[in-house]
C-alpha cells in the first residue's frame, strides 16, 4: 500500500504530529488532489488548542489548499490528470435547498476539509469533483492555497455588503484576509478604502495594495481621522476581521447614515447593542458574513488571473509540511508578523 506523509492533530491542545498514512482512493466523483501548497489560517490554532472544535480526532488539519489532480474517480467530467486546483473546502450535498441557491455554505451537510474530515496538511487529498477549481500557470500554487480562504472569506463579506461605486470602506484588522479585502473593495468600486491596524508594517502593505488611508489607532485619534477623510458622515461599510468585541463596536461607531458594518471576526461574547443609537438612528445595518460559496470561486481565480487581485505580498513564508509546528507557532507569537506562512509540497 502507498503511504503519505501528513500532519494530524491526535490530542487537543498537542503540536500537530507527522504521521504516515495510506494515500486516500477517490470514489466515484472524487478526485485525488496532490496537495502543492496548504495555508495556515488562525483557525488551525483555534482548532489545535480547541477553542474551536474538530470533529473527531485524529484528524488531519488545512483548509486553505491548492494542487494537482493526481487520480479522477468514478464519473468526473471536466478535470484531468495534471489539472491545477484551488478547493473549495466545504464538502456539502450539492442537492439541497442551500446548495441550489447558492448558500452552499450553508448546506446542512456540509464538512469541511481539516476541520470535519481531513485536510490538506498532507500530500494528498481527495474531494468531490465539483469541490475543484481549476486555475492557470500565471498563478502560483501558494498564491491558489489562499484564494480558498484568505481571499474567497473577504470576497464573500464584501459581496454581503454589496459595495456601491464611490462608497467609503473601512477594513479594520490587516492580517491574511485584510490585504486581500483593501484590494476587494477597491476592485468592487469603493471610493476610498482605509485600513486599520496596530501594525505599521502591515498598514505600509495596505498602502502598496490599494487602501487610500491607513489608520493605527495607537497613534491616531481613529474617529477623528475618519470624520476627517468622509466629510464628517462615517463610512458606508466597515468590516471587522478580528473578532474583539472593541472593534466590532468601532465597527458599527464608524459608519455613517445607511451604514453597513459585517462581522467576519469570531467573537463568541456578548457586545451590547443599543438598538436607537446603533441602528434606527442612522438606519444602520449589521450583518455577519461565514465562509464563503462555490460561486466565489470562479470570480476569484479570474481576478486573479488577470493581476487584478495581487497575491504577491500574501505569502510571507513557505515552509516544509516537516516544520508545520514552526509555522503554527509563528502565527500565534506573531513572530515576524507574518500575513500568510504556506506549507509547500516539492
Ligand atoms: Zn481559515
Ligand atoms: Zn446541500
Amino acid at each position: 500500500m502507498k503511504t503519505m506523509q501528513a500532519a494530524r492533530l491526535t490530542e487537543t491542545g498537542s503540536p500537530l504530529e507527522i504521521v504516515d498514512l495510506p494515500i486516500p482512493q477517490p470514489g466515484p466523483g472524487e478526485i485525488l488532489v496532490r496537495v502543492r501548497a496548504a495555508g495556515i489560517c488562525s483557525s488551525d490554532l483555534h482548532y489545535r488548542d480547541g477553542r474551536s472544535r474538530v470533529t473527531r480526532v485524529p484528524i488531519t488539519l488545512g483548509h486553505e489548499i491548492s494542487g494537482e489532480v493526481a487520480e479522477c474517480g468514478k464519473n468526473v467530467k471536466g478535470l484531468k490528470r495534471g489539472d491545477r486546483v484551488s478547493l473549495f473546502y466545504l464538502v456539502t450535498c450539492g442537492k439541497c435547498m442551500m446548495c441550489c441557491t447558492g448558500k452552499d455554505n450553508y448546506c446542512p451537510e456540509a464538512k469541511m476539509l481539516g476541520k470535519n474530515i481531513d485536510g490538506g496538511f498532507a500530500e494528498y487529498v481527495t474531494v468531490p469533483a465539483r469541490n475543484a477549481f481549476p486555475f492557470p500557470e500565471a498563478i502560483p500554487f501558494s498564491q491558489a492555497a489562499l484564494i480558498a480562504d484568505a481571499v474567497a472569506t473577504p470576497f464573500h463579506a464584501l459581496k454581503r455588503a454589496s459595495v456601491q461605486t464611490g462608497e467609503n470602506v473601512l477594513i479594520i484588522g490587516i492580517g491574511g484576509l485584510g490585504l486581500h479585502a483593501v484590494q476587494i473593495a477597491r476592485i468592487m468600486g469603493a471610493g476610498r478604502v482605509i485600513a486599520m491596524d496596530l501594525a505599521d508594517d502591515k498598514l505600509e502593505l495596505a498602502l502598496r495594495v490599494g487602501a487610500t488611508a491607513v489608520i493605527n489607532p495607537q497613534r491616531d485619534n481613529a474617529a477623528d481621522k475618519i470624520a476627517t477623510l468622509t466629510g464628517g458622515g462615517g463610512v458606508d461599510i466597515a468590516v471587522e476581521l478580528i473578532g474583539l468585541g472593541g472593534t466590532i463596536r468601532q465597527a458599527i461607531e464608524y459608519t455613517g447614515p445607511g451604514g453597513r458594518t459585517v462581522v467576519v471576526g469570531i467573537c463568541p461574547e456578548e457586545i451590547g447593542l443599543n438598538p436607537y443609537h446603533d441602528l434606527l438612528l442612522k438606519e444602520r445595518t449589521i450583518m455577519g458574513s461565514a465562509d464563503q460559496c462555490r460561486a466565489d470561486f470562479p470570480v476569484i481565480i479570474e481576478m486573479a488571473a488577470q493581476g487584478r487581485l495581487d497575491l504577491s505580498h500574501s505569502v510571507s513564508l513557505e515552509l516544509p509540511l516537516a516544520e508545520i509546528n514552526r509555522g503554527l507557532e509563528m502565527l500565534e507569537k506573531k513572530d515576524r508578523d507574518p500575513v500568510r506562512v504556506v506549507v509547500s509540497f516539492p
